[in-house]
């Protein structure tokens, strides 16, 4: 499957100081992805650290590990947080590409002496790491890892905290078994992921139906008087302001989710939620079928992702950001209005 699993044997073959980081704001695959390798390495009698290069939202907070990560925080844990990874001998890039994605994390990394490995399902890796398992295929890093320790000849050591972390890295980045990349070999894995005794109901429960009261009102609002549609250029919108998070006393992760409302209209091939950060304004791209929202937020807003699924950043406010996004649409406009609403199937590689 991969060239570098012989490598990365080579590597573990001895006790390592490990550091596992993925991306800023980590979701469940970056998180889940990250624990589970943990607790794979610790069982091989590595010593390991999850580093995340932010907090991320509660309803990921169940995870097995979660208790140990290491939040890097600029101004609490700095000199820490360095440490660790100065004096790591492997650091594992989990579900990213490029370093900019973790921020200042990125910078420690690049410097740090120990081998890079890169285990990322994003499209066009940068090329810092000295090992990379890079599928752009792959429905989910999840899937690499459970790949990754099958490969290593380790499925046995798969346990039900592992398996409930994988399994909610891939629920979540197929949007619940319905994206393109659910192949066939998912829902294997996910077969051999079930004898692990996962609670399949209780990880649903605790990401999607987890909402505080003031979440799920928000999000009423915002569905309300926030969501915009343009049926000329199929495609739909949401621009949230800081004084509405303030209102509504948004917390991290409480946005998540809310671009797929907007591309759950019919006829609606192309989705944007648009989040005042104060810093920046976060930017997330969803659509259907053909039209790559990978390469409009690479083109446009510095960001990149996946064909369906992509996220970018501007620096402008959130006003202009969001007049730049509607000057562009007039160019993609005859390639939106002939989209088709189903994307070619991705086509997994063969299992080795
Ligand atoms: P989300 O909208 O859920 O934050 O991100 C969707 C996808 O795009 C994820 O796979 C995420 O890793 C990727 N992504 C989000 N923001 C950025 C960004 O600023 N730059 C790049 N290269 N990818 C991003
Ligand atoms: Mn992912």
């Amino acid at each position: 499957m991969f060239p570098s699993v012989s490598a990365l044997q080579t590597l573990l073959a001895q006790p390592r100081q490990v550091v596992i980081t993925t991306h800023h704001k980590p979701d469940a695959d970056a998180l889940g992805s990250s624990l589970a390798w943990a607790t794979y390495l610790k069982k091989k009698g590595h010593s390991v650290t999850v580093v995340t290069p932010s907090d991320y939202p509660a309803f990921l907070n169940w995870m097995e590990g979660n208790d140990e990560v290491v939040v890097y925080e600029p101004l609490h844990n700095d000199r820490q947080v360095q440490d660790l990874v100065r004096r790591a001998d492997v650091i594992f890039c989990l579900d990213f590409n490029c370093l900019a994605r973790i921020n200042e994390l990125g910078e420690y990394v690049r410097a740090a002496p120990a081998t890079k490995v890169l285990i990322d399902h994003h499209q066009r890796p940068e090329s810092f790491a000295d090992l990379s398992f890079s599928d752009p295929t792959a429905a989910a890093t999840a899937e690499l890892i459970f790949e990754i320790i099958r490969a290593l000849g380790d499925q046995a050591l798969l346990d039900q905290g592992m398996g409930e972390a994988l399994y909610a890295g891939i629920m979540t980045d197929t949007g619940s078994f319905r994206h393109p990349s659910t192949s066939r070999n998912v829902h294997l894995i996910i077969a051999e992921l079930l004898d692990t005794h996962i609670d399949l109901a209780a990880v649903h429960r605790r990401i999607y139906d987890s909402h505080s009261e003031i979440r799920l009102r928000f999000l009423g609002y915002v569905l309300h008087d926030k969501l915009v549609v343009r049926p000329e250029f199929r495609t739909a919108y949401i621009a949230v302001t800081r004084d509405e998070l303030r209102a509504y006393d948004s917390k991290t992760g409480d946005t998540e989710g809310l671009v797929n409302y907007a591309l759950s209209i019919e006829g609606i091939v192309f989705a944007a939620v648009f989040i005042d950060r104060g810093s920046a304004v976060k930017i997330s791209f969803r659509s259907v079928g053909d039209f790559s929202v990978s390469d409009f937020s690479r083109a446009h807003f510095e960001g990149g992702g996946h064909h369906n699924a992509s996220g970018g950043i501007s620096h402008e406010p959130l006003d202009a950001t969001v007049n730049r996004f509607l000057g562009l649409l007039p160019d993609y406009q005859a390639r939106l209005v002939s989209t088709l609403s189903t994307a070619p199937v991705a086509v997994a590689p063969p299992v080795a």
